[in-house]
């Protein structure tokens, strides 16, 4: 894990309230292990902000770094305001990778609102190794897509109001697709009642998935034990709660569906 002061080197909305931004960060590039990990932006030093924030990688392309987020608050307004030649503190790469992607299983990739950077990025993995997938976005209007809606080459988008694709969650296409595909697995990152409604659909039918778990974050190393998640048929142990939560910021942020739930 590095602390590097990278470079901005293109920030731009790509859909409505949706950014992308490229870093020039070599030396976090170069630890960089797979799509799943993230880093922990310092986007300004100020009292009133003292804490990163956390965000998916979504590509590592030679020494440059994107992530794809949201504007949710005051931190992740700056963000977007911020212009090409300003300078961010990174720190990462932090956390785990999505896994058994490439083991002859058929992955099913399903990204929601701002679970859609590891998504992205587990997709380009599959292509450049050739892996063949089904991919699901959604989003609750057409204006928050970016993709088009492609299903001849198994890209399928969602709307809630039916603008483009799918009319509905991405629940609709998962469980046409995951039921017509032989040896599905799952790999999903969006908000937790996506999260948890892919959860109990994997559970029910058997079939094995992987979450990318975005809980809010304090530190982001294990220090603050905000961002827990609990563990399944996990129980107070003698001397700590660690058997009953995960941190999701040094276990995760990936974890096999039926290992955790939400509470
Ligand atoms: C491992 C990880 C990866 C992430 N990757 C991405 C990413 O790729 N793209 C992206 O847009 N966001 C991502 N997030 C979420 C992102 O970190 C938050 O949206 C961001 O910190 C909000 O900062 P803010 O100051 O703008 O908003 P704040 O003022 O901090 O928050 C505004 C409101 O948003 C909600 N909120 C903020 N963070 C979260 C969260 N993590 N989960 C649920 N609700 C939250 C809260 O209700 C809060 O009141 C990720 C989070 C984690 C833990």
């Amino acid at each position: 894990m590095i602390i590097e002061r990278a470079y901005i080197k293109s920030n731009r909305e790509v859909a409505n309230n949706i950014w992308e931004m490229h870093f020039e960060a070599p030396q976090i590039a170069s630890e960089y292990s797979g799509s799943g990990q993230f880093i922990n932006i310092l986007v300004m030093n100020a009292w009133n902000h003292p804490l990163r924030r956390p965000m998916s990688i979504a590509s590592v392309v030679k020494g440059n770094i994107s992530i794809i987020y949201k504007i949710f608050g005051e931190v992740t307004q700056l963000l977007s305001e911020k212009k090409v030649g300003d300078e961010a503190e990174l720190m990462g790469p932090l956390g785990n990778t999505f896994s058994n992607w490439k083991n002859g299983t058929y992955p099913i990739l399903v990204g929601g609102g701002v679970g859609l950077a590891p998504i992205l990025n587990l997709k380009n993995e599959c292509d450049t190794h050739h892996v063949k997938y089904d991919i699901i976005i959604g989003a609750r209007s057409g204006d928050e897509h970016f993709m088009d809606h492609e299903p001849e080459k198994n890209i399928i988008l969602s709307t809630d109001d039916g603008t483009i694709g799918v009319k509905g969650t991405v629940m609709v296409p998962l469980e046409k697709m995951a039921k017509e595909n032989e040896n599905p697995y799952l790999f999903a990152c969006g908000p937790e009642p996506m999260l948890e409604a892919v959860r109990n659909f994997a559970l029910s039918n058997h079939i094995p998935a992987q979450l990318a778990v975005e809980s809010y974050m304090g530190c982001g190393v294990g220090l603050c034990q905000g961002c827990v998640i609990h563990r399944q048929n996990g129980e107070i142990g003698r001397h700590s709660y660690h058997e009953k939560y995960s941190l999701v910021c040094l276990d995760g942020p990936i974890y096999e569906a039926k290992d955790i739930h939400f509470g």
